[in-house]
Formats: structure tokens, C-alpha cells, sequence
């Protein structure tokens, strides 16, 4: 094989090789994102359930406040017995007091359920207190290994480009220069190989003529289709 093609496809490799952990590298914010987003999901359900009960302590609070203002109104009423004439006024006296009991009771009613609503509120609040501690957890166990894993292809990373310094030395700066410009405008893959006379750039069918010089592994010769680099790998190489 010649050396510029050899060259070339140790090139590409690395290329690949940076490639693909560039890849891995742009991927893993997205994915802390994804956990962020999840976690937001279950701190906004428990929001929700937070206020409820929040509303239903007021509810019950301002509750127990009209009981504490009918019991006044009660004993106001009461306080006056003394000076009620007649018996019509007496009877219209404990009417009145019926009345504004009825009313208390009723509001002794509805403070009853709202404390009903009340724990079964609270035993969700600490449900989903527990979960929630358990997601965060999980979270930031996730965040951890992730920048972890981040830190860990930089390095590969950062190991592979001082790699590809020595490699990219001897190629010719003409051919490094045409294979820079394929490189871009092939998506990362300027150099393939041919199986069964199939460019595996872009699955062309290369002309036979063509095939028998890249089967030499001599010229660099490019895909007719995809302009791509191409090459034939010996079954023993
Ligand atoms: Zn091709």
C-alpha cells in the first residue's frame, strides 16, 4: 500500500475517533437537562399539593374564626335575656339564638371535612416529600456521574488530538489540504473503504475500471458519487 493512502486512512481514524467522542461529549448536557426537567416535574406536584393544603389550613383558620365570631354574637344575644319583656320577645329571642347556632353548626360541619381534607393532604405532602427527596438524590447522583463522564472524554479527547498532531506530520499539506476540505464537506468521512465494490462513503456501485486501481491501493482515487477517498483493505490486513 502507498504511503500517502495509509497515511490517509490512519487520518481518518482518528478523525473518526474525535468524531464520534466530540459526539459523546455534546450529547451529555442534554441529558442532564432530561434529569433537570424530571425532577421539575415532580417538585411541581408537590408544589401543587403544598398549596392545597396551604389553602385548606386557611380555610379551616378562617373557619374557626366565624365559630369564634358566633359564639360572641351569641353571648351578645344572651347577655340581653335579661331585658326582654314579654314572652313574644322571648320566643323570638330563642329563635334568633337557633338560628346563629344552626349556622355554627353547620360551620362545625365544614371544619370537620376540611381537617379530613386536611390529613389525607398531608399524608400526600409527606408521600411525595419522600419521593422527592429520593428524585433529588437520584438527580444529583446522575449529574455527578455524568460530569464525571464528561471530564473523562475531555481527556480521551484532548489525548487524541496531540495524537493526531504526529499523524497529521507527514501527510503532504496538499493532500491534508484536500482531505480537510472532503472531511467537511462529507460529514466527517472523507475516507472509506470498498466492499464488494461498494463505495461505503455513499453505497455506490464503483465501475469496474475504477475498482481494479483502488484494488491497487496506490493513487488516491475518489468515489465518482460522493467524492469521498477510497480504498481496499486486504482480507489479511
Ligand atoms: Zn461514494
Amino acid at each position: 500500500m502507498k504511503e500517502n493512502i495509509k497515511l490517509l486512512i490512519e487520518l481518518q481514524k482518528i478523525d473518526s475517533a474525535i468524531l464520534k467522542k466530540k459526539t459523546i461529549i455534546n450529547t451529555m448536557p442534554s441529558k442532564i437537562l432530561a434529569v433537570d426537567q424530571s425532577f421539575k416535574e415532580v417538585q411541581s406536584l408537590y408544589d401543587k399539593q403544598k398549596q392545597k393544603y396551604e389553602l385548606l389550613e386557611k380555610k379551616k383558620r378562617d373557619k374557626e374564626k366565624e365559630v369564634e365570631d358566633i359564639n360572641e354574637r351569641i353571648k351578645k344575644i344572651k347577655a340581653r335575656t335579661s331585658e326582654i319583656k314579654t314572652n313574644k320577645e322571648y320566643q323570638a329571642h330563642l329563635k334568633e339564638i337557633e338560628t346563629i347556632e344552626k349556622e355554627r353548626y353547620a360551620m362545625e360541619d365544614e371544619i370537620l371535612v376540611t381537617m379530613e381534607e386536611i390529613d389525607s393532604t398531608s399524608k400526600a405532602l409527606k408521600a411525595e416529600e419522600i419521593k422527592i427527596k429520593a428524585e433529588k438524590d437520584k438527580a444529583e447522583a446522575f449529574k455527578k456521574e455524568v460530569e464525571k463522564e464528561i471530564a473523562e472524554a475531555e481527556k480521551e479527547l484532548n489525548d487524541l488530538k496531540v495524537k493526531r498532531v504526529e499523524i497529521v506530520k507527514p501527510v503532504d499539506a496538499e493532500i491534508y489540504n484536500d482531505y480537510m476540505t472532503l472531511l467537511e464537506a462529507c460529514k466527517g468521512l472523507a475516507v472509506t473503504e470498498v466492499k464488494d465494490e461498494i463505495c461505503q462513503g455513499c453505497n455506490m456501485n464503483i465501475p469496474p475500471q475504477i475498482f481494479v486501481e483502488i484494488k491497487k491501493n496506490e493513487e488516491i482515487i475518489q468515489c465518482p458519487q460522493c467524492r469521498r477517498i477510497l480504498y481496499w483493505k486486504e482480507k489479511n490486513e
